[in-house]
């Protein structure tokens, strides 16, 4: 039963909410997938599972929009996103609430993703600047000049843990560049991206120029498989973006799919302790410890009895809740159990449990918490120090030098992040040169690169293209470069000119 607090969701195509196809039938089939609050579990509404007739009208809208869109001029689509970035700002706090509700982040992350969404418009809205194309003359009397093109329809596929930020990567440069799009939210977090279109639709853009199909891996799937989609973005696990990046390679189809990560922090004997225990804290407990960035290993280089103390006293002292600095629940009730399973995992193979998360879950009667976690760890082998949690569990592990933490560091399938922790210049630019990540940090546990810096991991935190996601990569992804020599025959002698 759907009722105005569990609303059913629909698809946002060529401007406007429209059932999925199986549901406009004589005899509806469309199923839908109930969506729980994290705090609660309680249902705030149902999201369709939408299927391939539904991909072929959002890529048919998003197909017939795309002529009209990429004839105008990029100052012209930018205007628009302009107009979309003071909508974004008005409504930042009712999105942030959104974020809290479906999500589960602490309202100040979650207004804090939404701003970190708007810097990308902020970026796109530079387009016209940065991408004039260049001229030069080649030969004598024979010009070359480069300009981009867009692609077409391009489809962008979202995790669950930024519901407004991840999408953020790829739309606005997307549209700027002049494609159309067709995305597909998480079905755990598919309201805050409905409320967005309906802000790009007040900013003036024109139906079709984005779309939303809700659903799962069928949708993911036929928009891959979908002839008149040119690229394809995803970001989520990477087991998944492994898939979806073969599966467009096999089409000859541009591709660039983040995916997870397992992060590393180092801390040398001459860090800050103060600054470090802080950082470190921040690192892995923000967000619920659900950031492909969050660092969630820290090896300290020979003991560090000071630090480890004061990481475990500002862990203990935090509290659950959706206030600024409190922890907020984790997406599901399958993620509770993952979390808690490593955390049991490692406690059995001899690890200190030095904060412990689990009573988080049972003084919580309703929704998915799991509170912060530190782990000392003596055995190497434990899989909470090499798998991907993704929760408030922070392992620390002491090591001898400096290349045994490089060695495990760089032995880490992943490659998103790694972090030092020194007060030496030095030791500093020792580390940053040999971690196998694409964004590093000093002094930093979370070092997202801000606008116009462009985001992207290495090794199995990325596949397909080697684009980076935002910045001049999301440029060079969502366009192709057109170059035009040119030569014209010499007018020196025509009667006219003299
Ligand atoms: P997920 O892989 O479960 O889902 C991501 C998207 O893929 C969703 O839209 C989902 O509906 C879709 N999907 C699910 N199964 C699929 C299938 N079999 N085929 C095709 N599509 C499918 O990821 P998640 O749990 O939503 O998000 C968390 C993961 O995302 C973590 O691993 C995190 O590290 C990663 N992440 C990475 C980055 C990055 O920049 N590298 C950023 C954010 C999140």
């Amino acid at each position: 039963m759907f009722t105005q607090e569990q609303p059913r969701l629909r698809n946002w195509i060529n401007g406007e909410f429209t059932n999925p196809v199986s549901a406009t039938t004589d005899s509806p089939t469309t199923a839908y997938l109930p969506v729980t609050s994290p705090y609660n579990g309680k249902v705030i509404g149902h999201v369709p599972i939408s299927t391939s007739l539904d991909v072929t009208q959002a890529v048919g809208a998003a197909h017939a929009a795309f002529p009209a869109w990429s004839s105008r001029t990029i100052k012209d689509r930018a205007a628009i996103l302009l107009r979309f970035h003071a909508l974004l700002t008005k409504h930042a706090d009712q999105l942030a609430d959104m974020v809290v509700l479906e999500h589960g982040k602490n309202k100040a992350e979650a207004l804090a993703s939404v701003l970190k969404g708007q810097e990308t418009v902020e970026y796109a809205l530079s387009l016209p600047q940065v991408v004039q194309g260049k001229m030069l003359e080649v030969s004598r009397g024979i010009s070359c000049c480069d300009t981009r093109v867009p692609l077409g329809v391009v489809a962008s596929v979202v995790p669950f843990n930024f519901p407004v930020m991840v999408p953020m990567w790829t739309l606005p440069i997307a549209i700027a560049m002049g494609n159309t799009m067709v995305l597909k939210p998480s079905e755990k977090v598919p309201f805050t991206m409905c409320k967005i279109v309906e802000l790009l639709k007040e900013a003036g853009l024109p139906d079709g120029v984005v779309n939303l199909v809700h659903g799962t891996a069928d949708a993911v799937n036929a928009l891959i498989d979908h002839p008149d989609v040119k690229a394809v973005t995803f970001v989520g696990t990477s087991h998944i973006a492994e898939m979806v990046s073969q599966r467009c390679h096999r089409l000859n189809k541009r591709v660039l799919a983040l995916g997870g990560a397992k992060n590393h922090m180092i801390s040398a004997p001459d860090c800050s302790v103060e600054m470090t225990s802080t950082d470190v804290v921040n690192s892995y407990s923000g967000c619920s410890g659900q950031r492909c960035m969050a660092a969630t290993v820290l090896l300290t280089i020979g003991h560090q009895q000071e630090l480890v103390d004061k990481i475990v006293a500002k862990s203990e002292s935090l509290k659950p809740g959706s206030k600024a600095g409190e922890v907020g629940p984790v997406i599901d009730q399958a993620s509770v159990d993952k979390i808690t399973r490593y955390i049991n995992e490692a406690e059995a193979s001899g690890a200190k449990i030095l904060v412990d998360g689990r009573p988080w879950t049972k003084a919580h009667h309703e929704g998915y918490w799991v509170g912060p976690t530190v782990i000392l760890h003596t055995n190497k082998a434990d899989a909470a120090l090499h798998d991907e949690i993704f929760g408030p569990v922070l392992s620390i592990l002491a090591v001898q030098s400096a290349e045994e933490a490089l060695a495990i560091e760089n032995a880490n399938p992943y490659g998103n992040a790694a972090c030092i922790y020194t007060s030496s210049g030095a030791t500093a630019d020792h580390f940053i040169k040999r971690f196998s990540a694409g964004m590093c940090g000093v002094n930093i546990g979370v070092a997202v690169p801000r606008e116009p810096f462009s985001f992207g991991g290495w090794n199995k935190s990325r596949f397909g293209s080697h684009c980076d996601i935002t910045g001049d990569g999301g440029v060079e992804f969502f366009s192709l470069r057109r170059k035009v020599t040119t030569k014209w025959v010499p007018q020196e002698n025509a009667s006219w000119m003299s």
